[in-house]
């Protein structure tokens, strides 16, 4: 689902492949910062979002999460990091306008995991 709108957060859709390395610059930093200080609903999402990006196997995690009032999911820093060619404009002024300081990602918040016992496209994941 593609949503720009003023209450989404990178609710976009990838087309090309992920990047070998991710881009750790100011704008993840920033939006690091705020991801650990986000809000979970307290309901499951019912579904995952799966990174659309060619060859990519990321996929989010299944609750839904506000950054500032703004909706986002858990794949969010791996669209910033590993397709930053394709983040458009709007988002990233989205994210230099959050107000969480900037911290360093770990190892662990740039893998993009919950695909483990998913190995290939007729696992039923798509049917969630
Ligand atoms: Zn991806």
């Amino acid at each position: 689902m593609i949503n720009l709108d003023a209450d989404h957060l990178l609710f976009i859709e990838p087309t090309g492949a992920p990047s070998a390395t991710p881009t750790i610059d100011h704008t993840t930093r920033k939006l690091v910062g705020a991801w650990r200080a986000r809000r979970a609903s307290d309901y499951a999402y019912g579904g995952f979002h799966e990174c659309t990006g060619e060859g990519c196997r990321a996929v989010s995690d299944d609750s839904d999460y506000w950054i500032d009032g703004l909706m986002t999911n858990s794949l969010a820093l791996h669209y910033l990091a590993f397709h930053r060619s394709e983040v458009p404009q709007s988002e990233l002024a989205k994210i230099a306008a959050l107000t969480a300081a900037p911290a360093e990602p770990t190892e662990e918040e740039l893998t993009t995991d919950v695909l483990n016992g998913y190995e290939d496209e007729d696992s039923g994941l798509d049917d969630l």
